[in-house]
């Protein structure tokens, strides 16, 4: 009687994932009950998810190398933004070469690499620029791009898109659709391309401090949405929000000849002394092997924005240290590098031109504090309170200001061994002739 009139105790709840030891989480992973790639979600502790991964991944290939380290690392501000599946890290050895003057001001420029030689050789030759005079650079345009690829039922169609478009006033209510959808994006212009039935229209659009990918491929969507419902061009069909037109991470002369992200030159005038004593060769042997080397070998080879020693190399260790996204060094890494005799053959003029740097300072790999404490290095890290895209424009600047150092360096290097291969070949007196640089080719 009592017992019937005692409530019963409430049923205990199920704990919740979270409250299962690893054992018991790792089980229901086994047992296909809970997602290996939900792992953080479920549980909400990144580091734990990291952890009972790796246990995963080695029950799947029968090995964890003790090698890839999981401990230490900031997990919670991976999630959503920079990496999914995360096992563990990679550490990078990150130096810094410098000091590089580009307009008067001297940056220490980090740089992550596994290729030895490389911050040594940059450090050389930001040290002929800088005890040169430094290094003057220009943005020539800023301006990150996309372009879809629609379908229309005709050729004719397609080029009716092309004139609605390329029409000014139309421009200017593109403009207004697309600028809607974010507070700092701008849209610049936009050229289409007509094949056959498809057209590409490549947005460019200004993105302030963010590299600006996202960005821009937000506005053209929604652009797109109201190309269809208000412009009268029902009958287009949207492919792909990317049309390879932009052009995204694959070599393409587009971005070479009408530029992508910020299009920067960058000169500097080495002193005869300098290019002597520190580069240890002579003007006018690095000038010839300039023109042999990397405009008239690229040529032969058919290079697309390979007129270069090396760019590809600094610019991957500077993007690398500064959370850049590092598949865009194929495009950002596009470089004319000129020299001509100054001040009557006495001094050498260098000048590298760079028509695509893509780089942010806010979103993407900047999110992470390292990658951040780099940019915080150069003094770029975030948004630029004043004028938005000045730190993005000064990120570039460094780059590129980085890059002509690598690239007197190297060359240097090369018309040095050749110059004393020369010397010893005439003189049999090695030193007599000027000594190349230790370890600094590496191209
Ligand atoms: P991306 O467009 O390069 O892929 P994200 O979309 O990840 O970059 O980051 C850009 C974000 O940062 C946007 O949400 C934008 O509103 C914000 N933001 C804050 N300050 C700036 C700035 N100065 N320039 C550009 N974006 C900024």
């Amino acid at each position: 009687m009592a017992d019937a009139c005692v409530p019963a105790p409430p049923e205990k709840a199920a704990p919740s994932v979270a409250e299962l030891s690893d054992d018991e989480i790792f089980a229901q992973i086994v047992a296909g009950k809970l997602k290996e790639h939900a792992l953080e979600a479920t549980l909400g502790d990144c580091a734990r998810a990291t952890r009972l991964r790796r246990r995963w991944l080695e029950k799947e290939v029968g090995t964890m190398p003790e090698g890839l380290p999981h401990e230490g690392f900031d997990y919670e501000s991976v999630l959503g933004a920079c990496a999914e599946m995360v096992v563990g890290y990679v550490p990078l050895p990150v130096g810094v070469a410098g000091p590089l003057t580009v307009n008067g001001k001297a940056y220490q420029v980090p740089m992550a690499t596994v290729e030895g030689c490389l911050i040594a050789s940059a450090r050389r030759g930001m040290k002929a620029i800088t005890s040169s005079g430094g290094a003057q650079a220009a943005v020539l345009k800023q301006g990150m791009t996309r372009a879809p690829v629609i379908f229309f039922p005709s050729a004719m169609r397609a080029a009716a898109l092309k004139s609605w478009i390329e029409e000014p006033e139309n421009f200017a209510t593109m403009k207004g659709w697309f600028e809607s959808t974010s507070r700092f994006a701008k849209l610049k212009s936009c050229a289409v391309t007509v094949a056959g039935l498809h057209a590409y229209p490549r947005f460019v659009c200004f993105t302030g401090d963010a590299m600006g990918m996202n960005m821009v491929s937000k506005g053209v969507n929604n652009v797109l949405e109201q190309l269809e419902q208000h412009a009268g061009f029902d009958d287009m069909r949207v492919l792909g929000l990317s049309g390879n037109m932009c052009c995204d991470k694959k070599p393409a002369a587009i971005n070479w000849v009408e530029g992508r992200g910020c299009s920067v030159v960058v000169e500097a005038t080495i002193t005869g002394k300098v290019v002597r004593e520190t580069l240890k060769t002579t003007v006018e042997a690095m000038i010839e092997l300039n023109t042999a080397k990397n405009l008239v070998g690229s040529a032969m080879a058919g290079a697309v924005g390979g007129f270069n020693a090396h760019a590809a190399n600094i610019v991957a260790a500077v993007f690398i240290a500064t959370g850049q996204d590092a598949a865009q060094v194929v495009e950002s890494a596009n470089c004319i590098t000129l020299l001509a005799a100054a001040n009557g053959g006495e001094d050498l003029h260098i000048s590298c031109t760079m028509p695509s740097i893509e780089v942010g300072t806010v979103g993407g790999g900047t999110i992470l504090k390292p990658q951040r404490a780099c940019l915080e290095l150069l003094g770029v890290a975030g948004a630029a309170k004043d004028e938005p895209g000045a730190h993005a424009r000064a990120l570039a600047m460094v780059v590129a200001g980085a890059v002509l150092a690598g690239e007197l360096s190297l060359l240097a290097a090369l018309s040095a061994g050749h110059l004393m291969k020369a010397h010893m070949a005439l003189n049999r007196k090695p030193a007599a002739a000027p000594a190349p640089a230790p370890a600094v080719n590496v191209e």
